[in-house]
């Protein structure tokens, strides 16, 4: 009799879940979407590597984590993931040997999918177009990969020669140009490329189909890229008010950094110092400039239209560490939470041309979603703890804690 009854109930169950032998749920006790809304108490449902839908839901779930926080994977817009300690400890040479480059490189993309980080843009190396062909092969975990292949350092060119290494980096297969309009910080900022120049590099960029990180902390070379319409300027840190007004009504999307750069080259010191521009000099520079990028940062804020996205620029020592900057610029910079989730997850998608398929967890979007053990908003440091990651429907960590 009670063999038949469950019978009975399971027939239920199957005529009024369909196809649920295949579907994976995953249960919200908190989701944020990525657009600033917060649901509780949500089931996700997948078809394959998308979202098919989300909505109330009570029954079992093939992953319950109603004591966790669901948002988007994060997105961060500049790593540079070739970079990383030799062998000998310090920032390793590009002379190393192939094969533990190319190791490194694919321990930083697992490195970085396990913080949460399920599409990162690296800003940028040749190599990356081979690790980003072995991620999307399916087999080596790592993040959404995008790269600029080989960045534009040289100011002899004539505007006729940045388009056509515009055009070869495009034809190359770069998601994304990279061109160097300044100075390193370390060497004070100055403007490098003429106005002319930087007009040649984002209007051939443009003619390409392609989006153009440009860096710049001089406030005349963030001016003559925004002016160019180019698609982000990433440091700026000597800008003014001015600029970014200017970046506002432009739309050009700005990539301060506050938390994790400069941190990062200080407490590894001794891993950097000696090579190139790692000097005393250099050092002192980037000392200097952590207060005067946190006060940047908060006059950025204070212009409502201004796009600010989440790019660490994070090489060797910071990789996985890419939430401090989230934290930071939410504990020091006066951020709300809510505003420094969105600009890691549906506003970076955006700035990476991706906002139809990642940054929002919503039906259609790729299931590329994290859970934290606590809630960001209240406690932004939950990022940090980051103990469940899906990229595009498939499982790659769950630490999640079972009741
Ligand atoms: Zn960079």
């Amino acid at each position: 009799m009670q063999r038949q009854l469950i019978a009975a109930l399971a027939a239920i169950a199957l005529l009024t879940t369909p196809a649920s032998a295949q579907q994976t749920t995953i249960r919200a006790g908190t989701l944020l979407d990525g657009k600033g809304a917060t649901l509780r108490n949500q089931v996700i449902t997948l078809d394959g590597p998308r979202i098919a839908r989300i909505a109330p839901s009570t029954g079992p779930v093939t992953y319950d984590l109603q004591r966790l926080t669901i948002l988007p994977g994060l997105i961060d817009t500049h790593v540079h993931i070739v970079s990383h300690f030799g062998a000998d400890g310090r920032l390793a040479s590009p002379n190393d040997p192939p094969a533990e480059r190319a190791l490194h490189d694919a321990e930083t993309a697992y490195t970085l999918l396990m913080a949460g980080f399920t599409t990162v843009q690296s800003i940028g190396a040749p190599a990356d177009l081979a690790l980003r062909a072995a991620i999307a092969r399916g087999q080596l975990p790592g993040p959404r990969l995008l790269t600029s292949s080989a960045p534009l350092n040289d100011a002899t060119l004539t505007p006729d020669q940045i388009r056509a290494y515009v055009r070869k980096t495009a034809a190359d297969g770069a998601d994304v140009i990279k061109i160097f309009a300044s100075k390193s910080i370390r060497e004070g900022g100055g403007q490098t490329l003429s106005d002319a120049q930087i007009f040649a590099a984002c209007d051939e960029a443009r003619a390409q189909g392609k989006r153009i990180w440009v860096h710049a902390h001089a406030a005349s070379a963030v001016r003559a890229s925004a002016l160019a319409g180019c698609t982000a300027i990433t440091h700026g840190f000597q800008i003014t008010d001015a600029e970014a007004r200017l970046m506002a009504e432009r739309g050009t999307y700005f990539e301060p950094q506050t938390g994790l750069l400069l941190q990062n080259y200080i407490e590894n010191k001794p891993r950097f110092f000696g090579i190139g521009n790692y000097n005393e000099a250099g050092f002192k520079f980037m000392e200097d400039s952590i207060p005067l990028t946190l006060a940047m940062f908060k006059m950025a804020l204070k212009h409502p239209g201004l796009k600010i996205i989440m790019g660490t620029d994070g090489g060797a020592g910071a990789h996985g560490q890419n939430a401090r900057e989230i934290v930071y610029r939410v504990r020091e910079g006066g951020q709300p939470a809510m505003a420094a989730i969105i600009a890691a997850t549906s506003l970076n998608a955006s700035a990476l041309g991706l906002s139809d398929r990642i940054g929002t967890l919503a039906p259609n979007m790729e299931a590329d979603l994290i859970a934290l053990d606590g809630d960001p908003l209240t406690d932004i440091t939950a990022l940090q703890r980051v103990v469940f990651v899906m990229k595009a429907g498939k499982l790659y960590k769950n630490l999640a804690p079972t009741r």
